[in-house]
């Protein structure tokens, strides 16, 4: 019976031995994984880490909205291991290379409509922006640790460190987001940007949002949408308005001239990254780089 028993403990004891072992290292065995936008790939990124390669299709400056697939983008999504989109339409010209790949591959959409906290813009649509809410990001993370940790599963433990890791990090920006906007005096707290990308920013962090174009830019504007602009501009008496890196900046340059043929004149705030992350080695280069250098922007714009 003893010596049952003492076999019994020698069991466990490697039982448990082995569970601690689960590895935090990575194996060479890497998962090929392909993102959409530099925004997606970055979240990626940090949950994988060096237990991935991760290709962006998109770089600094362009935008989602209008984006169509090249043939080398196709050959990257055929190759890939497992593919990460934003969803929620911001992709709005890839829709059907997702589908078809999605019958060979694990295709991931990480803004998913049962997200807390969507914002619907019509029947069938949500915004997609939703980068621009810590917490709807933190949500996101969780999609991209359970897809790696599904498509690697040796890998769990790593991924599970990764995730909580960067959900510390993510508090952190969060609670630095509140601080710093909370400098700008209420009144003053208005933001004018080309396209519609910054709502969720607004509702979270308590920042009037105007824009002239809608949720994507595949939406025209016309001359009607600048004379509201315009006049929103005029009757607030708002200090800067702000360009965005993945839109072409004649949008703003018409509302800037628009505004000068009533005699007023106002301050570009700068620019801010909307849809895509700033060159690989810049500050911006990194969402919480992003991040904070679009609110330091803001802040110097309209404090
Ligand atoms: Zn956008």
């Amino acid at each position: 019976m003893k010596i049952v028993c003492v076999a019994l403990l020698f069991i466990f004891l490697l039982m448990g031995c082995s569970q601690k072992n689960t590895p935090l290292t990575v194996s060479n065995n890497k998962l090929n994984v392909v993102a959409t936008t530099s925004i997606v790939a970055d979240l990626v990124s940090v949950i994988g880490d060096t237990a991935i390669t991760v290709s962006s299709l998109m770089g600094a400056g362009v935008d989602p909205h209008l984006y169509k697939a090249s043939s080398g983008d196709l050959t990257l999504l055929r190759e890939a291991d497992v593919i990460f989109y934003n969803g929620l339409h911001l992709e709005g010209k890839m829709i059907d290379v997702f589908q078809k790949l999605s019958n060979s591959k694990s295709v991931t959409p990480i803004a998913k409509e049962s997200l807390q906290g969507l914002r619907k813009i019509s029947e069938n649509f949500y915004d997609p922006h939703i980068w621009f809410s810590v917490p709807l990001w933190k949500q996101a993370a969780l999609t991209v640790k359970n897809q790696l940790t599904q498509s690697s599963p040796n890998h769990k433990a790593y991924f599970e460190k990764n995730y909580s890791n960067y959900l510390h990090s993510l508090d952190s920006l969060d609670q630095w987001i509140r601080r710093t906007i909370a400098t700008i005096s209420n009144e003053k707290r208005i933001l004018v940007t080309a396209h519609d990308a910054f709502a969720y920013f607004g509702a979270e962090y308590g920042v009037r949002i105007h824009s002239l174009q809608g949720i994507s830019t595949m939406a025209e504007f016309g001359i009607n949408d600048i004379i509201s602009l315009v006049n929103t501009i005029d009757s607030a008496n708002i200090p800067a308005i702000f360009v965005e890196s993945s839109v072409p900046p004649k949008s703003i340059e018409a509302v800037i001239n628009a505004l000068k043929t009533r005699k007023k004149t106002i301050k570009l705030g700068g620019i801010l990254f909307s849809d895509a992350l700033g060159e690989k080695n810049s500050i911006a280069g990194t969402y919480i780089g992003m991040v904070r250098t679009n609110v330091s922007t803001i802040v110097n714009a309209l404090q």
